[in-house]
């Protein structure tokens, strides 16, 4: 990581750059060194250069953090299966499914540097991006987990490392369109002459015909492989983040490089708990005596028990806070607090004794003589009525 080269440098802008300059500064760069277009040595790690400087200085938070404490800030612990929340791949890559050309990407660099479908016949193609959808739940994304899963993608055969011909034999150039992958047909038409170009029959566009199939991907070069990949996915998560696994999507043609694969994530909503940002809500009962007289009471965070003292007079919707004990931060250190909101309640049911000592009370503090009123069928309904809402 020492060797790194500054992000600033590498797009060759100024630390004070705006937006739109940095996007200008990237899309010559990226145009120029795109694996697709250009095939000098070096230029695909240019090109996975310049993306990742892009990534990073596109994104305020992470811009700001690599300001601070330069790439140590940025690509600490998740340098491999980096966050990457709020990143418009649209911009970079082609759609998931390799649906390329798929709406929504407008004027992008996708456009340029891919043109439309059909394009590039018989040359290196990326692979398509995977997307994969994981459930987890509260507990695990405050843990952070690692799991594995499996993801169903086309790979390069290895028998006939993706050539398709049986392992001894070469595929052939294609006689029909000479290795082009299209062919040309003129149309006479009483308005002139119409050139159609269109996918070579013989070959499928690909430029090459095979004799002699290879057996186990009969002659396609590709085939559909269960692949197990773990996945970490950092403590402190957020619900519906896209995480991307670089290289790890569908195999490219030709020697292109691989798709990545997008896991997003779905954090199920807890029962008692509830995040807000990085701090967590949490609901806690006491007695109407506790609340009165204040006490130490037992409080629940999502690892374990904490102490807490709640002073005399405390009232329904007092909140107290207790610090470092909610989400952890997933950029870095530390956790977000938990907020203890108090509901006093009150009791349903009571000894003589307990309503002589209340009435005591109440004489104590002045109040008159309360009338008593025992339930009756009305009450018991709109109590029942209440109790669902
Ligand atoms: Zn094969
Ligand atoms: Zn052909």
């Amino acid at each position: 990581m020492a060797d790194k080269r500054d992000y600033y440098e590498i797009l060759g802008v100024n630390k004070d750059v705006k937006e739109d300059e940095l996007k200008k500064a990237y899309r010559k760069l990226a145009l120029k060194y795109h694996p697709d277009r250009n095939k000098e040595a070096g230029a695909e790690e240019k090109f996975k250069e310049i993306s990742e400087a892009y990534a990073v200085l596109s994104d305020q938070e992470k811009r700001s953090k690599y300001d601070q404490f330069g790439h140590a800030g940025v690509d600490g612990r998740w340098s491999q299966e980096d966050i990457f929340r709020n990143v418009d791949f649209g911009d970079l890559f082609r759609g998931y499914g390799g649906g390329g050309g798929g709406g929504g990407f407008g004027d992008s660099i996708f456009d340029i540097v891919f043109g439309g479908r059909g394009r590039r016949r018989g040359g290196p193609q990326r692979g398509s991006d995977l997307r994969y959808s994981m459930t987890i739940s509260f507990e695990d994304a405050y843990h952070g987990l690692e799991q594995e899963i499996s993801i169903p993608r086309t790979e390069n055969c290895t028998v006939c490392k993706g050539s398709g011909a049986k392992p001894g034999t070469e595929p052939k150039t294609c006689g029909t369109c000479r290795g082009s992958g299209q062919t040309t047909r003129a149309q006479n038409t009483p308005f002139g002459q119409f050139m159609t170009t269109s996918t070579c029959p013989t070959c499928r566009g690909r430029g090459k015909v095979v004799d002699v199939p290879c057996t186990e991907c009969h002659g396609s070069g590709r085939v559909q492989k269960k692949r197990k990949i773990k996945i970490k996915v950092p403590a402190g998560i957020e619900s519906n983040s896209r995480m991307r696994v670089g290289g790890e999507g569908e195999h490219g043609t030709a020697g292109g490089p691989p798709g990545d694969l997008f896991v997003d994530i779905y954090v199920k909503p807890h029962r008692t708990f509830k995040r807000v940002g990085n701090d967590i809500l949490v609901e806690n009962d006491i007695s109407f005596t506790q609340a009165a007289l204040g006490d130490e009471i037992t409080v629940s965070t999502v690892d374990g028990k904490v102490k807490l003292k709640v002073p005399a007079g405390t009232q329904t919707g007092a909140t107290f806070r207790v610090r470092n004990k909610g989400m952890p931060y997933i950029h870095g250190h530390g956790q977000g607090d938990l907020h203890v909101r108090m509901n006093v309640k009150v009791p349903k049911k009571l000894s003589q004794k307990q309503k002589g000592v209340l009435r005591e009370f109440a004489r104590l503090s002045g109040e008159k003589p309360a009338k008593e009123y025992e339930k009756g069928l009305f009450e018991k309904v709109v109590d029942g009525v209440k109790d669902k809402i």
